[in-house]
């Protein structure tokens, strides 16, 4: 009796210092927002947002692209008229077609340097959307408190936002403190090659680039249930992406007489074994690192458990998996998207089609995938198609250096309330084509928008508040005015492939 007394006692003395143990690695409650102003001593240039509306007005479709080739030579002109400063002082160099690289030198030139991206080019508003837009695509319209108009979020408010700081900067006189890259492609929305060729080009010519910026995540109220404060989700990793083919084979003949195994009936059980074997889950950094950043707004059990994720990963790896848009952060993720087979309701199709589409977790290669799904489908009668388009997940950049701590001090600077957290990016950007000249490279977008925003990018009533443009243009002042690391210098080494 004696025995048990203290065996529970050691039992419960045992609990009892594990939750003290949890409670004391629980993430503490993040400090409240800071309660100081955007900085007061930059004001954006009068005539901004007239200049980006005219920048709207030229219909940069990429998709039609060269046939839309005199757009671009038309957004080039405005350029030039638009920014003077920028153009008497920064070398400017055209790649690939209508690609644009500038060159702003800095003090030291020695130093590793800031490269911004941003893209000329838009999706196309296809005819029966247009009644769905509440002003025109194109024509720059500033109305009811906003201005509207393709690319007024993605992504020519960046493109411009950058010019405005630029040329404002210079009108002080002003000389970065390391050199600045502007790298403006003319093809992102239809993946091409326009950054492609400058990041290529800039490692011929030896660049060492201390920090990457492109477009990305953005700062975004209401992402997170429970975290009343806008969060600035800085993309550190893409996800890959790659098309492939199914393919079952089957004798075909008249459907009144059907054997056993069909090419649809095949493809079927194939697709069948796709759903049911996803690839396994697991949590990478940026998903990790991203629900730490957030967690200190959480209850107290919830930041016990994501200040232990050593213990509890599987609890909140099943928790974050209930919604699509969760799952797809822990896992590469396969799916069907296109059926073919079959052409008459009385006939056996020889053969049958899907087409897959995945999006890869960084660390799946595209040959996993395959393997996978090779073991998955456990069919010899299933050929695998090879891809027609594979774009592997990029490497995961650095949040632990000055680099990151850097561009979150300036979020902070510009955004006093927000949360900076690192994220993964579902989508591509053209950050991808500079992974192997940088460690730091980061996909953020500077503007302030809610989740109901989200779907105008690239949907119906894109548009921008005039005070969240003029957020965009003091960030790009306040981030090429300062240095990226510690005096410029000390922010990177040349990143290795
Ligand atoms: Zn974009």
């Amino acid at each position: 009796m004696r025995r048990l007394c203290s065996l529970i006692l050691t039992a419960t003395a045992g609990a009892l210092v594990g939750v003290l143990i949890l409670a004391a690695r629980a993430l503490p409650p993040s400090p409240p927002p800071s309660l100081g102003s955007a900085p007061a001593d930059f004001r954006p240039p009068p005539g901004a947002l007239e200049r980006l509306a005219a920048a709207i007005r030229v219909p940069t479709v990429s998709r039609d692209y060269p046939a839309t080739a005199p757009a671009f030579d038309a957004l080039h002109e405005l350029l030039r008229e638009a920014f003077p400063r920028v153009h008497a002082t920064l070398q400017q160099e055209r790649v690939a077609g209508h690609t644009l690289l500038y060159t702003w030198h800095g003090r030291d030139a020695s130093a590793p340097a800031l490269l911004l991206l941003a893209h000329q080019d838009v999706v196309p508003v296809d005819d029966e959307r247009l009644p769905h837009w509440q002003q025109p695509p194109f024509d720059g319209v500033n109305a009811d408190g906003y201005l509207w108009g393709r690319g007024t979020l993605d992504d020519k408010s960046s493109l411009m936002a950058q010019l405005e700081a630029a040329e404002a900067l210079l009108g002080d006189a002003f000389v970065p403190p390391q050199t600045i890259y502007l790298v403006f492609g003319h093809d992102e929305e239809v993946s091409g090659s326009g950054a492609a060729a400058v990041a290529a080009l800039l490692a011929e010519r030896g660049t060492r680039i201390g920090m990457v910026l492109d477009e990305g995540l953005t700062l975004t109220e209401g992402v997170f249930p429970g975290v009343n404060r806008p969060v600035a989700l800085v993309g550190v990793a893409e996800k890959g992406y790659l098309n492939l083919t199914l393919r079952a084979s089957a004798a075909g003949g008249h459907s009144s007489m059907p054997p056993q195994d069909t090419a649809i009936g095949r493809l079927a059980a194939a697709l069948d074994a796709v759903r049911t074997h996803p690839m396994p889950a697991r949590m990478e950094t940026p998903v990790a690192d991203m629900l730490r950043s957030v967690g200190g707004e959480r209850s107290w059990l919830q930041r016990v458990a994501l200040g232990n994720l050593w213990l509890f990963e599987p609890l909140v790896r099943s928790e974050l998996a209930r919604t699509p848009a969760g799952g797809a952060m822990l896992r590469t993720t396969v799916t069907p998207t296109i059926l073919r087979a079959g052409l008459k309701d009385n006939v056996l199709p020889q053969s049958a089609e899907a087409v897959l589409n995945a999006r890869l977790l960084p660390g799946d290669s595209s040959d996993a995938v395959v393997a996978h799904l090779h073991t998955a489908i456990d069919d010899p009668a299933i050929e695998i198609l090879p891809a027609t388009e594979v774009r592997e997940a990029t490497p995961v950049s650095e949040t632990s250096g000055t680099a990151f701590r850097a561009l979150s001090d300036r979020i902070v600077e510009v955004f006093p309330d927000a949360l900076v957290a690192p994220g993964l990016m579902m989508g591509g950007t053209d950050a991808r084509h500079f992974v192997t000249l940088s460690r730091h490279v980061y996909r953020f977008q500077p503007v302030r928008i809610t989740l109901a925003d989200l779907p105008r990018f690239h949907g119906d009533d894109e548009r921008i508040a005039p005070a969240a443009y003029e957020d965009m243009i003091r960030f790009y002042a306040v981030l090429m005015r300062g240095a990226i690391g510690d005096g410029g210098a000390a922010a990177a080494t040349p990143g290795t492939p």
